[in-house]
């Protein structure tokens, strides 16, 4: 299976996110089918918050944003969509920050993505670091310790505000 994806990790300012937004949902609703499970109305409304731009948003943003335009949920509905969509894979939580954004990878596992989170513009990326879970599995069984979580989040400045 061929998908197409961003060339670049933080893809450029003014770029057709629009396109961005359609492509993820697109692949979430791939990734419910492939579960046997729905994207339900509330579940992409909640998706489409959060794939609205390259930032991570906390669940309060979600709910707010929702509320402002005119749908009224109570915070558990919003916690639930946002468990089943990062249980499917298609946004994550950046935990620095206990935001979540959307996937716009495609990618197998989560434990291979390195997590890039800009601190000028806010947004954040995913690049490939397999190796460097390899690595920390190594160093993990040599000290014979049973990880549950392992976080790979880098902070720094992307490279279009470095540009500026
Ligand atoms: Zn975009
Ligand atoms: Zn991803
Ligand atoms: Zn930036």
């Amino acid at each position: 299976m061929t998908e197409r994806q961003p060339a670049a990790a933080f893809p450029p300012p003014g770029h057709n996110h629009k396109s961005c937004v359609e492509l993820a949902l697109e692949r979430a609703e791939r990734a419910f089918e492939a579960k046997g499970l729905r994207l339900t109305e509330l579940r992409r409304r909640v998706f489409e918050e959060i794939a609205g731009s390259h930032h991570a948003i906390g669940a309060y943003d979600v709910l707010e944003r929702l509320g402002a335009k005119g749908t009224r949920l109570a915070p558990i509905s919003v916690y639930r969509a946002i468990d089943a969509l990062l249980s499917a894979g298609v946004i994550h939580r950046l935990e620095s920050r206990n935001a979540f954004f959307a996937c716009h990878s495609a990618h197998a596992a989560d434990r291979d993505q390195l997590i890039l989170a800009c601190g000028q513009c806010g947004r954040v990326a995913e690049v490939p670091g397999r190796s460097v879970f390899e690595a920390i599995g190594r160093a993990l069984r040599q000290a014979r310790f049973q990880p549950d979580r392992t976080v790979a989040e880098v902070t720094g400045i992307c490279g279009d505000c470095r540009a500026r």
